[in-house]
């Protein structure tokens, strides 16, 4: 990791994810040169006030050209139209990476986009994050031992991969690596499906005639449950469009649980609600030992 350096690093999508990327390489003196490509100017100004950013463009291809690195962290419905303007890097051997939440959609554009040079292109997802957004959130502690799997394909460069995976080891994180669709299957068990869960709690709450009252009341317990809700709704659109198989799978096999409960409630079965309830309280007390 001693020898990793990036030249000139190109954000695009200088948010929570790609400003705590340019954040912790400059942290670290790995980065000369890095130059941010965003949709909001006032967002812009911002990173380049806090110096996350060395200068702003509008043009990723621009600003791309001789690039050492392009991240991509832009919500993920949006990356077909930054990858639209890269092929010319990408032939010319730039690498490009990304920290989409879903793999296989990203995988998907980035093969049809780019044929065979879709080589240079790693795909990946720092498993770090929080339910602020914009550059105003980036920290460059936000990835410090926190995992970051890359879903390479068989014959995606293997010296891409390794830089990519020094990239992230340089901002603190352990990198790992599973197939696309592994991924995406993964992720939206243990995603997905719980920010999903908590914007519907929420809104099914907030659309109540009493909603005043019942957030007033609402403590640790609903906070804690419902922290991901305040998350980016544009982020988790778009994350449910590019994964929809899956978290619609994963939406139904939560249907079947809670009927499966409702119906032991209904039945009066409170032996059999209270060993699901002793289950899941083991294997969640065990997870939270081991969470870092
Ligand atoms: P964010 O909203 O903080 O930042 C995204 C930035 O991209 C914003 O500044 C936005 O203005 C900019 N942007 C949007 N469309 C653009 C475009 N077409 N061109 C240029 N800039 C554009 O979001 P984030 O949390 O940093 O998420 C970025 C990516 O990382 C997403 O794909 C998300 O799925 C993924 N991710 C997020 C988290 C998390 O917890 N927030 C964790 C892991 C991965």
């Amino acid at each position: 990791m001693q020898d990793f350096h990036i030249g000139k690093l190109v954000v695009v999508g200088v948010g929570l994810i790609g400003g705590s990327v340019a954040a912790a390489l400059k942290r670290e003196r790995l980065v000369d040169h890095v130059i941010g490509v965003g949709r909001s100017r006032a967002n812009m100004q911002q990173a380049l006030s806090a110096g996350v950013i060395d200068e702003m463009a509008q043009d990723p291809a621009t600003a791309a050209r001789d690039a050492d690195l392009v991240l991509v962290a832009v919500p993920v419905r949006q990356t077909a139209g930054v990858l639209q303007q890269l092929p010319q890097c990408v032939a010319d051997g730039v690498i490009v990476t990304d920290a989409g939440s879903t793999k296989r959609d990203f995988v998907q554009i980035a093969q049809e986009i780019f044929g065979s040079a879709a080589k240079n292109v790693v795909p990946g997802h720092p498993i770090a994050g929080a339910e602020r957004s914009g550059v105003a959130a980036a920290t460059a502690d936000l990835f410090t031992g926190k995992r970051v799997v890359l879903t390479p394909l068989p014959d995606t460069d293997a010296k891409a991969v390794e830089r990519v995976a020094s990239m992230w080891r340089a901002c603190g994180a352990n990198v790992m690596q599973m197939s696309p669709e592994h991924h995406d299957a993964v992720f939206s068990a243990v995603s997905h499906l719980p920010h999903v869960l908590s914007y519907a709690l929420v809104e099914m709450i907030a659309s109540r005639d009493n909603s005043e009252e019942l957030f007033s009341f609402a403590a640790g317990g609903f906070r804690d449950f419902t922290r991901i809700a305040g998350s980016s709704p544009e982020m988790w659109r778009d994350i449910c469009a590019a994964n929809a198989d899956q978290v619609l799978r994963d939406i139904d096999a939560f249907q079947q649980a809670l009927s499966l409960m409702a119906g032991h409630i209904r039945a009066g079965e409170m032996d059999k609600v209270e060993a699901v309830f002793a289950a899941a309280a083991k294997a969640r007390n065990a997870w939270a030992k081991g969470f870092k």
